[in-house]
């Protein structure tokens, strides 16, 4: 693979970051992940929206125009001749030369870090025809998730606990309320009404999410925006999550136990088709 490290285009053996850089002793850096679909990106607008609002909440400097950007996602596409896959961003603030608290001066220079993933036909994931199944976990995670950080331990834990219950994935939950997934937002459907929680500093605002909230109102189903307990999700008529890399995919169980049919619903496998064309159309 060929992977990009503060302007080098460098094979992955070659790309080094020091033993000093905040990313790695402060986990003090952010990160996007951005689907490449048929050699184009998805919603590369709504990521670069999202980097800019992350790095602004950190007070961390962009190290680069979001065209340029652009234009390294692009060429790692070519080099490394992605069809189907991911791209990952990170930024961290850079080597301070030491280990300190503080933050280092402003212009300490910050490390960009782009690679890609391949994964040949993601879109048609086997897991969208037999849905995934969850557990619930505490939401143990600190309060500002709406920054995109890669502090991601504690999702790593939770996938952790939700393979050893046989399961997929984990949906958090706070003050009796589901959060999001380790690495997705949360959604139930009730009759024609699909409910996920409110932004705010609780969760990340999926860029997927928004997308697929729009798609739906385009398409006349009503949405709230609230949060909802565990109960209401059992009791729910279909369950999923999404995210840029999964995109929507139907959740059948919850804690052992079936939502609805314990088959991906209708309005989940909708959303998902629709969300695959019309983001296929967008995309650059
Ligand atoms: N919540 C969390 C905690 C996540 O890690 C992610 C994916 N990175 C999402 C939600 C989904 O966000 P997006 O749709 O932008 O991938």
């Amino acid at each position: 693979r060929t992977v990009y490290l503060n302007g080098d285009y460098l094979p992955e053996h070659e790309a080094k970051v020091s033993i000093f850089d905040r990313g790695f002793l402060m986990s003090d850096g952010i990160y996007e992940v951005t689907s490449v679909l048929d050699g184009k990106l998805i919603d590369f607008d709504g990521h670069a929206v999202r980097l800019q609002r992350s790095l602004d909440e950190l007070d961390m400097a962009h190290p680069s125009s979001k065209d340029d950007l652009l234009e390294v996602h692009r060429e790692l596409v070519r080099r490394n001749e992605i069809t189907d896959g991911m791209i990952y961003l990170q930024i961290t603030r850079g080597n301070p030369g030491d280990r300190d608290f503080a933050y280092p001066p402003a212009d300490t220079p910050p490390t960009l870090v782009l690679f890609t993933q391949a994964k040949p036909g993601m879109a048609d994931s086997p897991m969208a025809q037999t849905g995934m199944k969850v557990i619930s976990i505490a939401d143990q995670r600190w309060g500002r998730r709406d920054i995109k950080t890669v502090q991601l331990l504690y999702p790593s834990m939770g996938k952790m606990m939700a393979k050893a219950a046989g399961a997929d994935d984990a949906w958090m939950v706070e003050d009796g309320h589901v959060t999001e997934g380790t690495s997705n937002n949360a959604y139930i459907v009730k009759g024609n009404t699909i409910i996920t929680r409110h932004l705010g500093n609780e969760i990340l605002h999926g860029i997927t999410r928004a997308a697929v909230l729009r798609f739906a109102r385009e398409a006349q189903m009503k949405v709230e925006e609230r949060s909802f307990t565990i109960q209401e999700a059992l009791e729910a008529d279909e369950a999923f999550i999404t995210s840029a890399s999964t995109f929507v995919m139907p959740v059948v169980e919850l804690d052992g136990t079936a939502i609805g049919t314990g088959t991906p619903g209708p309005v989940a496998t909708r959303l998902r088709e629709i969300y695959l064309e019309e983001s296929r159309k967008a995309a650059v």
